[in-house]
């Protein structure tokens, strides 16, 4: 078996497993591939078995693989977006996990208007307070959200975090309950045009403890294709 399939059955098996120990079904859970850095064969090999969510963290390397890879792949943009690189993603990604800022938000809604689309978004949120992460910070969450809801051809679906670094899964757990608390207050608010259907939360390190805390999407990448070699930072 590839390392690339063995490594998703465990990823498949654990996301299981933590979705049984919290009392969750699993299928609430949406698996994004994470394949930044990592060639095509790769992305191709995940989507035989059947894997359809694939995320990439740069817009060059996403239209790249785009263009390459099945038509029916769901692409997830999850890194740091500049605002003069949405107009080559947008209408074309299922969702932009990493929307930080209002005026970013606004350059959405100008490309999606003038493309005739609408594009499905998450706000970033920076629950772990870290300055070298992007994200809005908490307190700040509702009146942005409040903002961009109002503008048009852009959807808000839910929140996204990147939680800080650490070694074991439960170190992340006050964090993802902290955003799921979050985002329990935003819908209840009742906005127009916001839903708080997905939780983007968890990684290779800790997507266990994220679904314990109701995290509906995961974004795991070298638990599935290895480490990466080169530095990948936006
Ligand atoms: C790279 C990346 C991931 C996946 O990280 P792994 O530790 O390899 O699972 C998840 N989310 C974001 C935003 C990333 O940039």
């Amino acid at each position: 078996m590839s390392e690339v399939i063995e490594g998703l059955n465990k990823v498949k098996d654990s996301i299981k497993e933590a979705a049984k120990e919290a009392g969750r079904d699993e299928k609430e859970i949406t698996l994004v591939a994470v394949s930044k850095t990592k060639p095509v064969e790769m992305i191709e090999e995940a989507y035989r078995v059947g894997i359809r969510d694939f995320g990439e963290n740069k817009v060059q390397e996403l239209c790249d693989k785009m263009e390459q890879l099945p038509k029916d792949i769901r692409w997830h943009m999850i890194g740091h977006l500049q605002r003069n690189k949405v107009k080559y993603i947008i209408g074309k990604v299922t969702l932009i996990h990493s929307v930080d800022s209002y005026r970013l938000a606004e350059e959405i809604s100008k490309q999606a208007v003038k493309n005739q689309c609408e594009q499905d978004i998450l706000v970033e949120i920076n629950m772990g307070r870290e300055t070298t992460k992007f994200g809005l910070m908490e307190e700040d969450a509702v009146e942005e959200i409040r903002k961009m809801a109002a503008l048009p051809g852009l959807h808000i679906k839910g929140l996204m975090t990147s939680a800080p670094y650490v070694v074991e899964s439960d170190e992340n757990m006050e964090i993802f309950h902290k955003m799921k608390r979050l985002a329990v207050d935003i819908q209840d608010k009742n906005i127009d045009n916001v839903r708080m259907d997905i939780l983007s939360m968890g990684m290779s390190q800790d997507y266990e403890a994220a679904i314990k805390q109701g995290s509906t999407m995961v974004r795991v990448g070298s638990k599935i294709f290895g480490q990466r070699y080169y530095n990948e930072q936006a």
